[in-house]
């Protein structure tokens, strides 16, 4: 009865796609250590290096001592502390609304958001390249899915002019986008959305902590804070805890309280992923040291997003390309189908504040002498 499990297998690993877990026995961000040999890690989204630094871990320790290792009970049930509501807090004055939720993963914030704002009588319009967690939530939506071309602007204008008769209409794009590194048109989507009656949502999981001056994300960075509908965001990445969240007005907030069921039905956040992402977001605000030396690191690539591409084509050619660095003490992952478009394999490159000048000369020069432009 499972021999479909077999071929499916024997598929994937005939076509180079068949997936494998590492196993990481120690770590300090910058470099990890596999089979007892330590690697430069170069594909981490640990980009200002918080999920290590010693004032964050010791705020989680503390917070573990103080509330235990998990919350207990959902949200609404007795697993809100006062640290998911500082969060919270926090989360909101960080991008600048009245207020924010916060789910256990990025992954079930897009579900819950999504999900308890459309049904059957809606649209939602998204990216080609939007995350995966966006798509799955689009689908359990029941929502009309429409889907435009990578930030073609004509494209998503069509859509909204033949879109009026639905109830509402919600355009969900990624900040940046997690595979290529490149950044919505934010400017343009407002003001089609404007002109079309349309919400929109942006997916600031790779911005939040590394785009705009003070790391705010990518309204900060067009200069024009406060203007989407609905601010989603990960506290897994720059923030260097785990969480998902949501920001915007008081109202939303409360209506995802009664009807998100990725955060009614689950079980609050640990009160250490809380008090982690907390103290992350004090430290971004008040020492600019750690974005500064992610942006000098980024300089060496003229890149203003630590997310770099370096497509390869084939599945076997990335596989081949990773498999070489990681010979030479490089741990850099090939992306494959599904995560990126057939014949768009590439290595997912990320540069994080904790690289030294060393390492990156060490990857440029490896990069160099094996994947030959
Ligand atoms: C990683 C990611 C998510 C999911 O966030 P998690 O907290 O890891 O579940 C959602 N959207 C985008 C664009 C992402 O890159």
């Amino acid at each position: 009865m499972l021999e479909f499990i077999d071929e499916e297998l024997k598929l994937l690993k005939g076509t180079g796609l068949y997936r494998q877990l590492r196993t990481i026995e120690k770590t300090d961000g910058r470099t990890i250590t596999i089979d007892g040999k330590s690697y430069l890690n170069f594909c981490s989204n640990n980009y200002l290096g918080l999920a290590n630094h010693p004032r964050i871990i010791e705020a989680a320790q503390k917070a573990t001592a103080e509330y235990g290792a998990g919350a207990g009970a959902s949200r609404l049930i007795s697993g809100n502390t006062i640290l998911h509501e500082k969060l919270e807090r926090k989360i909101a004055e960080f991008k600048k609304r009245e207020a924010a939720i916060v789910f256990p993963t990025g992954f079930m914030a897009n579900l819950g958001v999504m999900t308890a704002l459309l049904d059957e009588k809606d649209t939602v319009i998204i990216d080609r390249l939007d995350h995966a967690s966006i798509i799955d939530a689009c689908r359990l939506s029941k929502a009309k899915l429409q889907v435009y071309p990578h930030k073609d602007m004509k494209a998503l204008e069509k859509i909204l002019g033949r879109s009026q008769s639905f109830s509402k209409r919600l355009i969900v794009t990624d900040s940046v986008f997690s595979m290529d590194g490149d950044l919505a048109p934010l400017p343009e989507i407002w003001s089609l959305a404007n002109k079309h009656r349309s919400l929109v949502m942006i997916d600031e999981a790779h911005a939040t902590g590394v785009l705009g001056k003070c790391g705010r994300g990518l309204e900060e960075h067009f200069g024009l804070e406060g203007r989407t509908d609905i601010v989603m965001g990960t506290l897994s990445k720059a923030i260097g805890s785990l969480g998902g969240f949501v920001a915007g007005s008081q109202q939303l907030i409360n209506y995802l309280h009664n009807k998100a069921r990725s955060f009614i039905y689950t079980t609050a956040l640990p009160p250490a992923s809380c008090a982690a992402a907390l103290a992350a977001l004090e430290l971004i605000e008040n020492d600019p040291s750690f974005l500064n030396k992610l942006r000098a690191n980024l300089k060496s690539f003229s890149a203003i997003v630590p997310i770099i591409p370096i497509i390869l084509g084939s599945a076997e050619k990335a596989v081949k390309a990773s498999q070489d660095l990681f010979k030479r003490g490089i741990l850099l992952s090939a992306i494959r189908p599904p995560t990126v478009p057939q014949d768009q394999s590439r290595l997912r490159l990320t540069i994080c504040a904790q690289h030294t000048k060393e390492d990156i000369d060490c990857l440029a020069s490896l990069l160099q002498e094996l994947i030959p432009a």
